[in-house]
């Protein structure tokens, strides 16, 4: 019988703790058993490692939406793509290649239940060429669809209107997409943030960016009005903190922030999306900047066209995308760990088996 491991949470990283490997334990388990009617036993290829579970890891999660990690259990991630090994459920045969965007299991092989809270699909191969990780990397809800969702929804962009757009995050997996997103819908110049020289030029080189501020050696304020001398139009913010604001406080009139997540406050333990200053706030409201709260769950409805256009984009080469890999399930923690501290350059994601 084949063997099966599983990746534990183990440890919180208590209140404004910075999540460390040994948050995670990597575990034998049982092999699952045959599937029961409407299950499927499934074998993890992929794992998609998301920003989201740090919230996930103390008690107070802050948000309403997910609950807590407990202590012991296995780590139900965001999404994954596998195989299926045995069905009991007509919707699936052994072989297929499935994906599930959220409660993918961090285990070699288990058994899930497709349904509303695991909402495996088929998916076709072909469309990407085979390469069967774009499923997470360009095509999933963590992804391209949080990004091409979010600009298209809260970004406000006209084709010809000239309109200058930043990304925070930059170089990351929804940075990266939400950027090429603005310039092909219309944005006349896209300038990302990050935190390296090399995200830097692969934003310039490899992408439609720009150009590129690396937030740690250079001065974003000094940088920002070089680069964006009409002033910033739309903002797809991924950060937060006081990076953000040095952005919103050179934002036009009537411009638009697209808040998809604030990682740099992720390890403070506060409700989200976090506080911000006053002054920050009143200049929102006096310049009459939008800002409402985006979450890609609230639009199940615009996933399927989403979908359709990301691929169309992805197969006319329109849209790049880069992969940060590692290697094994046993070093799922260690690679959440890194991308924590911007480890990656794309999707960060762990390959559990090739086949
Ligand atoms: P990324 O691939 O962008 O990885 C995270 C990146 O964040 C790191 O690579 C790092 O890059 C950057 N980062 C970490 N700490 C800081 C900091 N203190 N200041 C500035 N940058 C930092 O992750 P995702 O693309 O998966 O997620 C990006 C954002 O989108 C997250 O905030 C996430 O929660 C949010 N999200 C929101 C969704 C929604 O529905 N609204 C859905 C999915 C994701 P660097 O080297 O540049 O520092």
């Amino acid at each position: 019988m084949a063997k099966n491991h599983h990746v534990v949470f183990k440890k919180r990283p208590g209140v404004n703790g910075e999540p460390a490997e040994d948050n995670f334990g990597y575990e034998e388990c049982d092999y699952p058993s045959d599937p029961n009617t409407g299950e499927v036993l499934l074998k993890t290829l992929y794992l998609s490692i998301d920003p989201a579970m740090r919230c996930r890891m103390n008690p107070e999660t802050g948000v309403t939406y997910i609950g807590p990690f407990q202590i012991g259990d296995c780590i139900g991630g965001f999404g994954g793509v596998g195989l299926v090994v045995k069905s009991a459920n007509s919707a699936f045969q052994e072989g297929d290649v499935v994906s599930a965007v959220f409660n993918w299991q961090w285990t070699k092989f288990f058994l899930g239940t497709p349904g509303e809270l695991f909402p495996l699909q088929k998916i076709d191969s072909s469309l990407v060429n085979g390469h069967i990780s774009l499923y997470l990397s360009i095509l999933s809800m963590t992804s391209g669809l949080t990004s091409y969702i979010g600009v298209k929804e809260k970004g406000h962009i006209t084709q010809g209107a000239n309109q200058t757009m930043v990304v925070s995050g930059a170089a990351g997996a929804c940075g990266s997409l939400a950027g090429q997103i603005g310039k092909l819908e219309g944005c006349s110049r896209v300038v990302g943030i990050c935190g390296s020289e090399e995200k830097c030029s692969f934003l310039t080189e490899e992408l439609s960016f720009d150009s590129a501020i690396n937030y740690k050696t250079q001065d974003v304020s000094s940088e920002l009005q070089k680069l964006c001398p009409s002033g910033v139009d739309v903002y797809f913010d991924n950060v937060g903190g006081d990076l953000s604001n040095t952005v919103i406080k050179q934002m036009n009139t009537n411009s638009h922030v697209i808040l998809c997540g604030q990682i740099a406050v992720y390890n403070k333990d506060v409700p989200y999306p976090p506080p911000i200053p006053d002054d920050i706030q009143r200049m929102i409201t006096d310049k009459n900047i939008t800002r409402d709260r985006y979450l890609v769950l609230n639009y199940q409805d615009k996933f399927e066209s989403g979908m359709k256009q990301l691929v169309e984009w992805t197969v006319q080469g329109k849209i790049k995308v880069r992969e940060t890999i590692e290697e094994g399930l046993e070093n799922a923690g260690k690679a959440f760990v890194s991308m924590m501290k911007g480890g990656n350059i794309g999707k960060q994601l762990v390959r559990v088996a090739y086949s």
